[in-house]
């Protein structure tokens, strides 16, 4: 999923005018990305969220980390849960916002996670109710096959070949707001081993041979693409 990362700040985007400063790749990641409805007026500082065509709300709330953007409090008596902000916005037609509200499309098959209310700062609810329960025997049945496998070649090899695949192609990532590439070769995936997770082996170029084992989404959701950052 994705990671919540705090780090170098993001003052390189804000105007002089601008007091504070956001500290937060995240936003600043998905800020630069043009794929990604989220940008930053540079006049004002606001960082605005497009909804529709007619339709962009500005953050007072970072929607990754849940900071305030402007030194406003949100109440913390609200457990996470989808406020009336959030429901509206995905209400409104042609909404950027899907899945409750907790997910921004973004373009091609790109799906971004939202954390917190851009108006409120309410925490968003996990989705794990879209998503199925691992099953730890699945789990260790798996840990076991793919114990031994250090390449793509080896995971063919032994347990045959993948449902489906991506790549091999280049991309390209915009960590702290810098174009980067992303050195990831291939990938495979695998759905029919397991009934509750799929298996993604991920190749990296001049990396290590990565398998992580996701759970299975339970009905429509953001399948496939998920986030630019994991790419798996
Ligand atoms: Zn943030
Ligand atoms: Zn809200």
């Amino acid at each position: 999923m994705l990671q919540r990362c705090q780090g170098e700040a993001i003052q390189v985007f804000l105007p002089s005018n601008v007091m504070s400063i956001h500290n937060c790749e995240d936003l600043a990641s998905w800020c630069m990305d043009e794929r990604v409805p989220v940008k930053l007026r540079k006049e004002s500082g606001e960082f605005v969220l497009n909804i529709n065509a007619d339709t962009e709300v500005k953050m007072s709330y970072c929607a990754w980390c849940g900071e305030s953007l402007h030194g406003g409090q949100k109440p913390n008596s609200l457990g996470a849960g989808v406020c009336k902000h959030v429901e509206d916005l995905a209400a409104k037609p042609g909404s950027s916002l899907k899945y409750q509200g907790c997910w921004m499309l973004g373009a091609g098959d790109l799906s971004v996670r939202l954390f917190f209310c851009p108006t409120c700062g309410r925490e968003l609810p996990v989705d794990e109710e879209r998503r199925w329960e691992k099953s730890p025997s699945e789990i260790a049945m798996l840990t076991t096959m793919f114990a031994n496998i250090k390449s793509i070649g080896q995971a063919i090899e032994q347990v045959g070949p993948p449902d489906f695949q991506r790549g091999p192609y280049e991309d390209h990532f915009y960590w702290k707001g810098k174009r980067s590439y992303i050195g990831y070769r291939k990938s495979l995936i695998y759905e029919r081993l397991a009934k509750t997770v799929d298996v993604h082996v991920v190749d990296w170029v001049g990396g290590e041979l990565t398998v992580k084992f996701l759970a299975k989404p339970l009905g429509q959701g953001p399948i496939g693409q998920k986030q630019a950052k994991n790419k798996d």
